[in-house]
């Protein structure tokens, strides 16, 4: 605590740099005089950007070097799998300040604004720029939900996958080990990816916010504030094709939707130009196994939705 006033105006100076800091990282370039930008000016660089210059910058990430997967990051060696019936990745491309401007917003919706985006990081640069991602989550501590923390909980799957499932938070399961969805709901999960036909390889799974809330609560508004940024670089590097949002906290952030779970489970709705589907969090199937029917309903649509076949009852 400051105790005098120019002590209080050292912590203050200190707060604002921690924070400028922050949004740099975050890839912010400029901030609103009065809360307005001016005409035809962006807060946000390119998250594409951002990324790409950070892997140029890092030494250790060359682009023309495998970048191994480094726990907790559950990303694919390449060459990576073909995912879900895909067709074969094209050839790394080159993303450096050309690339075309997205708009994102950093702590609003980032829903459904119309976006131009530059070309889809591919091959290890697509892993790099997760790791780099990946690396800002080991070492946030934007918000309270760090001090209880074992671990960060960032990703597990395919980072090429054209279906990403996105959930709420780590719980004790996931903290323990760094990886999300690997407790009793995350077993649940792997049962509906495989009751689709599906590997947990073929998919990328990740959470609203990557350290486990105490007790298992739901995150507070300012922790999924602070936390989604890193949410919105993961998708926008991976571009899946297909998002299932898991229960009520994802299909808020996705969607920005106050809607009840009832009333928007199983309708396509859309972020950022990708379809999304909301559908009940596994956790909520393990207290209320009558809605597993539902999910399953829910998974038809993504089936058809990726053009992938139904598999056949008991096969
Ligand atoms: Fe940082 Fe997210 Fe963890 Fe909060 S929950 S400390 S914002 S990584």
């Amino acid at each position: 605590m400051a105790e005098t006033p120019r002590e209080e105006l050292a912590e203050l100076a200190r707060l604002l740099s921690a924070h400028i800091a922050w949004q740099r990282t975050l890839g912010v370039v400029e901030l609103p005089r009065d809360g307005v930008l001016p005409a035809g000016r962006l807060a946000v660089r390119p998250a594409v950007e951002v990324v790409a210059a950070r892997v140029a910058a890092a030494p250790e990430l060359p682009a023309a070097v495998v970048v191994p997967a480094v726990a907790p990051v559950a990303v694919q060696p390449v060459p990576a799998p073909v995912p879900v019936g895909s067709s074969p990745a094209p050839a790394p491309v080159a993303v450096g300040p050309a690339a075309r401007p997205v708009v994102l917003t950093l702590f609003e919706a980032p829903v459904d604004a119309p976006s131009e985006r530059g070309p889809a990081l591919e091959g290890e640069a697509r892993i790099a720029a997760l790791r780099v991602v990946d690396d800002d989550v080991k070492a946030c501590t934007r918000c309270r939900l760090a001090n209880g923390r074992r671990n960060t909980v960032f990703a597990r799957g395919n980072p090429f996958a054209r279906l990403c499932f996105v959930g709420e938070g780590p719980g004790e399961q996931e903290d323990l080990k760094g990886l999300p969805f690997v407790g009793p709901a995350g077993q649940l999960l792997d049962k509906i990816i495989g009751a689709m036909g599906l590997s947990p390889d073929e998919v990328y799974v990740a959470n609203i916010v990557k350290c486990r809330p105490p007790g298992n609560r739901v995150p507070e508004s300012d922790e999924m504030a602070a936390c989604t940024p890193f949410l919105v670089r993961q998708l926008e590097i991976v571009r899946p094709e297909v998002i299932v949002a898991l229960g009520r906290t994802a299909v808020g952030f996705l969607l920005q939707s106050r809607d009840s779970m009832s009333r928007l489970r199983g309708q396509w709705q859309s972020y950022q130009g990708i379809p999304v589907l909301p559908t009940w969090h596994p956790a909520y199937l393990l207290r209320n196994p009558d809605a597993k029917g539902d999910t399953w309903a829910d998974m038809k649509l993504v089936l058809e939705r990726l053009e992938l076949p139904l598999p056949r009852r008991g096969a």
